[in-house]
């Protein structure tokens, strides 16, 4: 981990500051002409906060340190880091191979929008890596998550980002659960990472934010299409508070991770409980993957009750676990997938499944509140 990244500044300044300036500014201005273009031309100086800004920049300095990218590029959200991505390297005819289950978000992109535009679409289960490599041929880009959101299954990303380079295609992965921490897709051959910031790495459930990270040909590419055109950039003091959550992603990973894993174990015994889908539980079917690739596994999970029906009254007995979406803040939350109607259409979820985010309350009284709110149902 490249702690220098997350707690030191790059550059000294005259103040000996040791937290970034909030640069609330639209744009910056020059004294000469001949600066003016310099800056136009080389980048060598900001210009204007819709294609980039000296707080955000440090925000993306330090993420692509994270991930051991050249570069990264922020958006306003994950969906907006996901969408000029895609937006940037796609044209009408081509083809994505999308993995799934997926985001909800990233799903809608894909068979919503882009479908709209002429880009198609083979959906292929992640874990049947034989027919995405099939489905490579002729593609222009796959697209992964891995583990999954709700059911947290892993995809092979070294033996599917070395056929897609084989093949020609770009992989492009969305990295929110792994958070540049516990998984570092560019080590296993993956071309792009994407975040959605607003989770772990903000962390305090306070900013929607995204990123994208990779080699800076690529990058310059979406800056030059995706941020310029669509124009989803982040705000100054939202980069702030992005770099302020980094500085503490580390601690807060491993906490959620122990009280997660925890929690998970505990649940895994109850009779009331069918099944728990945790990357990190001894009995996680994809064992293989999970100690390929990650080095942690976080405060995110799901359960399946016995009972499927009961999913809405287990959610709503529970008094420490807030009913919510989203994840990677400071609090508690559950989510019955069941009464999230987008979400369960697209995949078929068991009725009983339940998401759960172990924030960082302490972990014993988090574990009474599921058993008081398992004896309840
Ligand atoms: C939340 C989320 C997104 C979308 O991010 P936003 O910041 O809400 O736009 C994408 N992928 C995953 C896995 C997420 O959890």
């Amino acid at each position: 981990m490249d702690w220098k990244a997350l707690l030191h500044e790059e550059a000294p300044s005259p103040y000996g500051e040791v937290a970034p300036p909030v640069f609330q500014s639209s744009l910056f201005a020059f004294a000469s002409s001949a600066e003016f273009e310099a800056a136009m031309n080389e980048g060598n100086r900001p210009v204007y906060t819709r294609i980039g800004n000296p707080t955000t920049r440090v925000f993306e300095r330090k993420l692509a340190a994270l991930e051991g990218a050249e570069d990264a590029l922020a958006f306003s959200s994950g969906n907006a880091a996901m969408a000029a991505t895609l937006f940037s390297l796609l044209s009408a005819g081509d083809r994505v191979v999308l993995a799934t289950p997926v985001y909800a978000g990233t799903y809608g992109l894909v068979n919503k929008m882009l479908a709209r535009f002429g880009v198609e679409a083979d959906l292929v289960d992640g874990k049947d890596s034989k027919t995405i490599i099939e489905k490579l041929p002729g593609a222009r880009l796959l697209l992964l998550e891995s583990p999954t959101s709700y059911t947290f299954e892993m995809q092979d990303l070294s033996a599917l980002s070395r056929a897609a380079r084989e093949a020609g295609v770009l992989t492009v992965i969305d990295n929110t659960y792994g958070a540049a921490v516990y998984l570092r897709p560019l080590d296993f051959g993956v071309d792009l990472v994407v975040h959605s910031a607003t989770k772990y790495i903000s962390g305090h459930s306070d900013v929607v934010a995204g990123a994208v990270a990779g080699p800076a040909r690529l990058i310059h590419e979406i800056r030059a299409k995706g941020l310029v055109f669509l124009g989803a950039k982040l705000a100054p003091w939202e980069s702030w508070l992005l770099v302020r959550g980094l500085r503490t992603l580390p601690l807060r990973l491993q906490r959620h991770q122990q009280s997660a894993l925890q929690a998970a174990e505990f649940l895994e015994e109850h009779p009331k409980v069918r099944r728990v889908y945790h990357p990190g539980l001894a009995s996680y079917p994809q064992k293989d993957l999970a100690q390929k690739y990650l080095r942690g596994s976080g405060g995110i999970f799901s359960i399946e009750l016995a009972d499927g029906a009961a999913a809405r009254e287990f959610a709503d007995s529970l008094e420490l676990f807030q009913i919510g979406v989203s994840w990677g803040g400071h609090e508690s939350l559950v989510l019955p997938l069941a009464s999230q109607p987008r979400v369960a259409a697209s995949y078929a979820f068991p009725e009983g499944l339940v998401r759960l985010f172990v924030g960082l309350e302490p972990a014993a009284e988090l574990i009474a509140d599921l058993e008081q709110a398992l004896a309840a149902i």
